[in-house]
């Protein structure tokens, strides 16, 4: 709701009690503006919940996302890291536009702002319903074959988080910090060995095995990923919304039974 989801926090809630989720958390990437109305809406579904966020963090030259959960949402560096993580976000949507336009799609920057609802978290997203809607791509997952990544048009790269301060800034608030989808990026088997290993050292406790962006070779090998570096395992939907996601709330398989859920490291951060 804050960042580039469809639904409202009361929609998402209501999905996830239908599709039997039991503990549901919302991270809108670098924002926690909607944690407390998630938590109500979570509250009057009679559903788990657990305070979450994305945050983008730039890592060997790649845009790493590290989730966090069950932190406090008011604590004041926390919400300082992401607003700083979230500036920039507007000078890079322009340079993506232009960038658009040279290749012969004027007008990107003010088609991608239609879709957003928060002015401060213009994102990629935006931009692929932008070229859906224009008739460029038929859907978004064709548009980030064609444009938007690592040397298409429209991409930009953006210097985010340090992963010290953004594992730093989800641990100062009581959370858990978890690496989200390693399968999605392009890593050399020693970029991501140095990924798993800096973010145990800054105090990083989990990684996301089962996922809406994992494969299920990806699923077994983020299983032996995450006992070789002893972290706890969480699973997430990724959902975005019901026409662009492939994976629904609460449709993905189980965890593996030889890891530790990441919820068992927050029973006590858990709201009812
Ligand atoms: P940004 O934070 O502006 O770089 O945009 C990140 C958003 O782009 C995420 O919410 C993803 O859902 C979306 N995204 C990035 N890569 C892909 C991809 N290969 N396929 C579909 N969506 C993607
Ligand atoms: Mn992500």
């Amino acid at each position: 709701m804050v960042s580039d989801g469809t639904l409202t926090p009361e929609a998402l809630a209501e999905r996830a009690k239908t599709n039997g989720v039991e503990l549901w958390a919302l991270t809108d990437h670098d924002e926690v503006g909607g944690q407390h109305r998630a938590l109500a809406a979570a509250g009057a579904q009679g559903l788990a919940y657990l305070t979450g966020t994305e945050i983008s963090v730039t890592f060997a030259g790649e845009t790493v996302h590290i989730v966090g959960l069950g932190f406090d949402p008011d604590d004041a560096a926390l919400t300082q890291g992401l607003l700083a993580t979230r500036g920039g976000r507007k000078q890079r949507a322009m340079e993506m536009s232009d960038s658009l336009a040279k290749a012969g799609i004027p007008g990107a920057f003010e088609g991608a702002l239609k879709f957003v609802g928060n002015p401060e978290l213009i994102s990629r997203t935006h931009f692929a319903r932008f070229l859906v809607e224009a008739g460029v791509c038929r859907e978004p997952h064709e548009v980030f074959r064609k444009f938007l990544t690592e040397g298409k048009p429209g991409y930009v790269p953006h210097r985010w988080a340090s992963l010290r301060n953004a594992v730093g800034w989800i641990t100062g608030a009581h959370g858990v910090a978890v690496i989200a989808h390693p399968g999605r990026y392009n890593f050399t088997a020693n970029e991501e060995y140095a990924l798993f290993s800096e973010f145990k050292e800054h105090g990083g406790r989990a990684v996301e095995v089962v996922t809406g962006s994992h494969t299920r070779q990806e699923f077994v090998k983020y299983a032996e990923t995450a006992k070789e570096f002893g972290l706890a395992a969480s699973r997430g939907s990724d959902f975005h919304s019901p026409t662009e996601s492939r994976t629904d709330l609460g449709t993905l398989p189980f965890l593996p039974g030889d890891l530790t859920p990441v919820w068992e490291l927050l029973a006590s951060r858990i709201r009812q």
